[in-house]
Parts: structure tokens; sequence; C-alpha cells
């Protein structure tokens, strides 16, 4: 079907790779069966002999309602036991899109609600979601008209506050900062937290400027140059708590075999970290030498590329609008963008390189393995209970 929808250039250009894709989306991952698509699944004659050995029903009372079943994984290659050898699904080949469920009829997108509108994001999950990001500098270039979607859709339906104009407001001034490539992309990290941190206060108690003025005033300052100071002075008493605690993590993380725990063993082997030897100040430093070294000189080259991914991550989550506590909400981007950054570098070491294509398997193996572990709620959850989810933190970790 077509639906008017806000959608990033991206969106528009994308094309599934089909049987070319490096690392299909048909595993590693349990496919939810929307109440419907079950209905259909266990009621019709045609499908029924096709999908009755191959779902498994969901016992988590949390998730019952919106997915009754999954679709079984064979246990030792970890794939959907509806995928063919070829690759291709057997539900579509035989039936078509429509015998999907909304879970698969919708990957890559992540549609929601902006006011009235549409809004359609792709997850970086998916490699070709990445290669776009990561390659074409005008990929997040918002525009509004026709799109070409799935029938059935799985929309996100998540109930607006009555701040709804502030955090719409918020949302423009951080795309705005994000995106503003005159600075470096750190320092606008390190912007972004400020701004959300003054936001914040805003917007639970009161002030006295409205957020429009908060806005208005801090583009006027990035204009005068007025943060790259505060930032230098602030990462000068770093100490390196957030990125020692970022790599105890990581450490933690090796458990089954998956694209992105092959990532994770080379940032550990780049590193020379070993499981009983303490992590130590010397790994930060090791780490700071390959962002120097190799992801500098990258983004000289593709300044879009992290930026498309982080802004990506914004808009898919529409956390100012949704995530009713604005720390909270960019503390999930911050330690999403450092573990990110964490991997890149310590990639790099181990591989003595790092391109554009490095930087784009690294994205979407990151992407699967956040989806689908529960690495960053860990790390939110530990950062703040050791007071490290502040604006003081990040600008440590930052190189703004
Ligand atoms: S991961 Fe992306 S490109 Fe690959 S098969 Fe799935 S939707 Fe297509």
């Amino acid at each position: 079907m077509q639906h008017d929808a806000l959608a990033p250039q991206y969106v528009r250009d994308f094309r599934c790779t089909g049987a070319k894709c490096p690392d299909n989306c048909c595993h590693s991952w349990n496919v939810a069966v929307d109440p419907a698509t079950l209905q259909a699944y266990r009621t019709n004659p045609v499908l029924i002999p096709v999908v009755q050995d191959k779902l498994i029903d969901n016992r988590d009372l949390s998730t019952k309602d919106s997915a009754p079943a999954y679709i079984k994984l064979d246990p030792e290659s970890g794939r959907c036991t509806l995928q063919e050898k070829s690759g291709l699904c057997t539900l579509q080949k035989q039936f078509g899109e429509a015998a999907l469920c909304q879970t698969c009829a919708s990957y890559p997108r992540t549609p929601k609600m902006l006011g009235d509108d549409l809004l359609v994001l792709l997850s970086d999950s998916c490699p070709e979601v990445a290669r776009q990001l990561t390659h074409d500098a005008n990929a997040m270039e918002l525009n509004f008209g026709a799109l070409q979607l799935p029938d059935h859709l799985a929309i996100s339906l998540e109930s607006t506050t009555d701040t709804y104009p502030q955090r719409h407001q918020i949302l423009q001034t951080l795309l705005t900062i994000l995106r503003h490539r005159a600075i470096p992309f750190e320092l606008r990290l390190f912007i972004s937290s400020l701004y959300i941190q003054r936001a914040q206060t805003l917007l639970y108690d009161g002030g006295d400027i409205s957020i429009k003025e908060l806005s208005d005033l801090f583009f006027s300052l990035i204009e005068q140059g007025y943060f790259e100071q505060q930032a230098q002075q602030l990462s000068k008493k770093s100490d390196g708590s957030l990125g020692l605690l970022i790599l105890d993590i990581l450490r933690k993380e090796r458990r089954s075999k998956t694209a992105f725990t092959e990532e994770l063993q080379s940032t550990l082997e780049g590193l020379g970290i070993k499981d009983k030897l303490p992590i130590a100040s010397s790994h930060i430093k090791q780490l700071d030498a390959a962002r120097t070294q190799y992801l500098d000189r990258l983004e000289k080259k593709y300044s879009h590329a992290l930026e498309n991914l982080v802004v990506n991550w914004l808009l898919s989550g529409l956390f100012p609008i949704y995530k009713k506590d604005l720390n909270d909400g960019w503390t999930n981007i911050m330690v999403r963008y450092l573990l990110l950054r964490t991997l890149i570098c310590g990639v790099a070491l181990k591989q003595k390189k790092l391109d554009l294509k490095d930087l784009t398997r690294i994205s979407y193996r990151f992407g699967r393995g956040v989806s689908h572990s529960a690495i960053l709620n860990k790390m939110i959850l530990e950062l703040v209970g050791r007071n490290l989810n502040n604006t003081t933190a990040f600008a440590n970790s930052l190189k703004a």
C-alpha cells in the first residue's frame, strides 16, 4: 500500500538485497507472531500444515498479549525453521507477503506516529540500512510524501503527554545540533547533553525562559564557539571511569557465538584483554590512540557516518516525545554511542585498519547485538548505580 509518510531519504531509497544480503534477518532472534496472524496460522487450512510444528507459545505474561507465539529457530544453526536452504522464506515463497506475520512484514521498518504523521525509519541491524547510513551523506534528509509500505505494518502507537509541543521543539533542536556539521560530532554530542540537562529542568520545574528560547540561546552560543572551551576543560578532568566500565561489561558479554560477539571478541583481542587480568587505564589509553589513528581519520573523510547512525537512533526511538525522562532517554543514546565507538576502535586495533566497510559491518552487527541482548540495559543500570549517567561523565568520555 502507498501511505503519505515522513521519512528520511534512505528509507525511500531502501531495497532489501535479498539473496545478496551478507547476513539476512532470518536467524538469531525470536520472531514474535502477532495475534491476528497467529489466528490465521491456526485456522487457515492452507497455512496449518506449513506452520503447525514451527510455532512455540510465548509464556512471558508481560508480552503474551501482543505476541502470543514465536516462530521456532533451529537449535543448531539458530536459523528460522521456515527458512529454506536457498535462503528464501517458505511462507513468502508459497503465499506471498500477506502470509507473513507483522514482525517479518515490517522488518526493518520501525514506523511510529509523530503527532498526526506517520514517521518511518529503518533498523540499522539490517546490513543494507547500515550501508546506506554510513555511505550516504544525505541519508537522513527528512521529507514528506508517498511511501510504499507493507499491507500489515506494525505501527507503534504510544500516547503523547501534555508537553508534546515542548518535546517536539526539543526533538527539532537536537536534530539541528546533531546535524551541525561545521563542528566535530563529539562536540555536538556534548552540546546536546548540556541542552537535554537544561531542557529537563525547564520541562519539569519550569524556569524563566521557554524551551524555544533555550533552543535559540544554544544556537547562538554554538555560533559564538562558547562550548569548545567548556568541553576542553571538562575532558581534562577525565578519569576514564566510564570507559573502564564499558570494557568490563563488554568482557562479561561473551556468551553465544553471534556476529556481534565476534566483533566483541576482536575488540578484546585488539586491546589484549584477558579473562583473569584486570582492566586498566592502559586499555583506555590504547582506545584513545586507536580513535586518533583510525576513527578520527575515517571521520574526516566521512563525517556523516556516525552522525547518521545516532540521528537514526534518536528518530527511531522518538525519545524526547515518548520517553518521559529526558535524561534517561539521552543516557540510552550516549551509552549506545560509547559502546559502538569502543567496538569500532577495538576492532580497528585488532585489524590494524578501519575503512567504511568495517564501520558498516560493525554497525549492523552492533545493531543486532544491542536489539537482542540485555547489554544496553545492564550498562545503563551500572551507570546509574555509579552515578555516571550525567553530562560530566559523558563529557569526560567525548573528544569534544
Ligand atoms: S537484513 Fe535487510 S537486506 Fe538482509 S534480507 Fe533482511 S531486510 Fe533484506
